[in-house]
């Protein structure tokens, strides 16, 4: 009988496995926010998905797909996902266009390997989730944070640290906080650090608490690139404090953003390692949260002045928010808290700490009061709903996954009330989203730069200019813009495109460069002829001889 591919891949496939060349699955994982099976040339296309069970199956897979590589009949190429929800990035899709792509779907590797609670490390699976290692850590008591993002409780930990991805967790860079990883380069040799090979001991503590290994450090190449898969990931966690409150500058006026970005600095310079990253997000950011669309859902249009004065007054959103936390002991939480103050003392702002007494009361008062009632009085309704989204905002800060930014994909949904919170799933629930994350110099006359910019170009495309700013440090600021659109309205497809392009061309001969890219722009941005990407090509020529594994990801070719 000839070998068929399906009876080739179930050959190395552990029985609990599971191999699906079914249309419906594959249409459904081929299916994203960025509207890419809209474009013209662009659309991807899978010839089967694999979910494996089995770590194991990693090597065997790869070494499958070197051996047939030249074959015509049985070639294929791997994509892995551990959770697939790479929203507005590519979500489950491949970065490459090429034919025979499967799926290898990590998710059902969840094991948390090790966890030490004396220090804090952890090693997991690609399929861990937020969610289960806030159920672990919970269960056991583990009084540690996880490294959450808005992309919420389903999304893996370790897909996440090699997109290179950040939250606003103390450990804001969450590949940062990644002290080793184990897997198999494309060729199928295995790897593990110099340390772990060196050190005889069981544990291999040493290996797991000390990022950099020996000799070259070769971790950092499984991010962002193609060059090998990641099977297991030691991270450090980081420890709740004994005491905690997140702060909300509001200011009403945004011509202070010049006077408050010297401020943040001097807040994160000084108070490293107390208060955690700072987020500073723009009126219309704040609104896509908080306020229903004016224009209604399929409008493929921006808000006018008249709109946002209208909301505003009606919701008393501010022109900014700075939004951060403070981690410590009481006394030295109370003293940051009232250095904070002082700071920010000459600004006209108001500032509110979670931990004030009003908002204490306030939410105790909501807790004790019967549903009904709520339910009947407006200003209660609004009360209890305000202080829902302030506490579920904290609860990320804590390291408590949650859905509640993923509400914001939903802008221009036309069924948005259709879906629950807790069933939010952007690409599921047909969302138009992509993201324009570049990074940014943390100079006051340069981010004004930035926003006049977007402010600008945004508009021209029918794109609400949201503006959010992260600080990965007191030095450096990544923005991250969502391009929301009506995915079910082919001009607003494209438009959103090109408003990502503008950005992006726009945006570096400004000198805003992305810190992540979208699987098309993996390709189409960078230039392989660069001395960077003629050295990258080297080693995957190296690495993948073939070239099996996640083809145009992060590799202009
Ligand atoms: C409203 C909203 C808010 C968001 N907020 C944030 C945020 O705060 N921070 C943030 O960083 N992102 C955010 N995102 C973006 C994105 O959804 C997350 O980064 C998400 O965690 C990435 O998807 P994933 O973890 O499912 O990765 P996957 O889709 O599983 O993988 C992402 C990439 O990594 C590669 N990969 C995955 N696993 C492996 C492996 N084991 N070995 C080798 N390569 C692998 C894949 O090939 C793929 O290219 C947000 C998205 C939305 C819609």
């Amino acid at each position: 009988m000839p070998l068929t591919l399906s009876s080739l891949l179930k050959s190395v496939l552990a029985p609990s496995s599971d191999l699906s060349f079914d249309t419906q699955d594959l249409a459904q994982l081929s299916k994203g926010t960025e509207g890419l099976e809209y474009l013209k040339d662009k659309k991807r296309q899978l010839l089967a998905v694999i979910t494996l069970t089995q770590s194991f199956e990693i090597k065997a897979l790869l070494e499958l797909a070197n051996k047939y590589a030249d074959d015509q009949q049985l070639a294929f190429s791997i994509y892995p996902i551990s959770s697939g929800k790479n929203w507005g990035y590519g979500s489950s899709q491949p970065s490459g266009i090429n034919n025979n792509i499967i799926l290898v779907d990590l998710s059902q590797l969840n094991k948390i390997v090790h966890f030490d609670s004396e220090l804090g490390l952890l090693t997991i699976e690609p399929g861990v989730t937020q969610q289960q290692l806030s159920d672990f850590l919970e269960h056991n008591q583990h009084n540690y944070m996880v490294p959450v993002t808005g992309a919420g409780p389903e999304c893996s930990i370790v897909s996440n640290a090699l997109e290179r991805g950040y939250g606003i967790t103390p450990y804001t860079d969450h590949f940062s906080a990644v002290t080793s990883i184990q897997g198999y380069w494309a060729n199928g040799t295995s790897y593990q650090s110099a340390i772990n090979e060196l050190d005889q001991s069981t544990e291999k503590l040493v290996d797991k608490s000390f990022k950099w290994g020996l000799g070259p450090y070769l971790d950092g190449l499984f991010t962002q690139s193609n060059l090998g898969i990641v099977s297991q990931m030691t991270l450090r966690l980081a420890k709740l404090k004994p005491d905690f409150t997140a702060f909300f500058i509001q200011l009403n006026n945004d011509e202070l953003l010049e006077q408050v970005v010297p401020l943040i600095k001097e807040v994160l310079q000084t108070y490293e390692g107390i208060v955690g990253s700072i987020n500073l997000m723009d009126q219309r950011r704040l609104l896509a949260m908080f306020a229903e669309n004016p224009n209604g859902y399929e409008a493929h249009k921006v808000m006018s002045t008249e709109n946002i004065e209208r909301l505003t007054q009606k919701s008393q959103t501010p022109s900014w928010t700075i939004v951060g936390s403070i981690y410590g002991s009481k006394r030295v939480v109370q003293a940051v808290k009232k250095d904070i103050n002082a700071i920010f003392k000459y600004i006209p702002c108001k500032r509110i700490y979670s931990n004030n007494y009003n908002i204490v009361l306030s939410n105790k008062l909501i807790n004790n009061l019967p549903h009904w009632l709520i339910k009947h009085s407006t200003i209660l309704f609004k009360l209890a709903e305000q202080l829902k989204a302030f506490n579920k905002g904290k609860e990320i800060m804590l390291g408590k996954p949650n859905k509640v930014a993923l509400k914001l994909a939903y802008w221009r949904n036309k069924n948005k009330n259709d879906f629950p919170v807790n069933s939010l799933s952007p690409a599921k629930d047909g969302c138009g989203l992509l993201w324009y994350a570049p990074l940014i110099p943390m100079k006051a006359n340069k981010m004004r730069e930035f926003v006049d910019f977007v402010r600008y170009t945004c508009p021209l495309f029918n794109i609400e200019p949201f503006i959010t700013f992260t600080n990965l440090r007191h030095d450096c600021v990544d923005s991250t813009i969502p391009i929301v659109f009506d995915l079910s309205n082919p001009q607003a497809v494209i438009d959103a495109h090109n408003c990502l392009k503008a950005l992006v061309e726009g945006g570096l001969k400004k000198g805003f460069v992305p810190y992540r890219i979208n699987i098309d722009q993996q390709q189409s941005l960078l230039d392989k002829k660069s001395d960077f990407w003629q050295t990258v090509n080297q080693l995957k020529n190296s690495l993948d001889p073939n070239n099996i594994l996640s083809q145009g990801r992060y590799n202009p070719r």
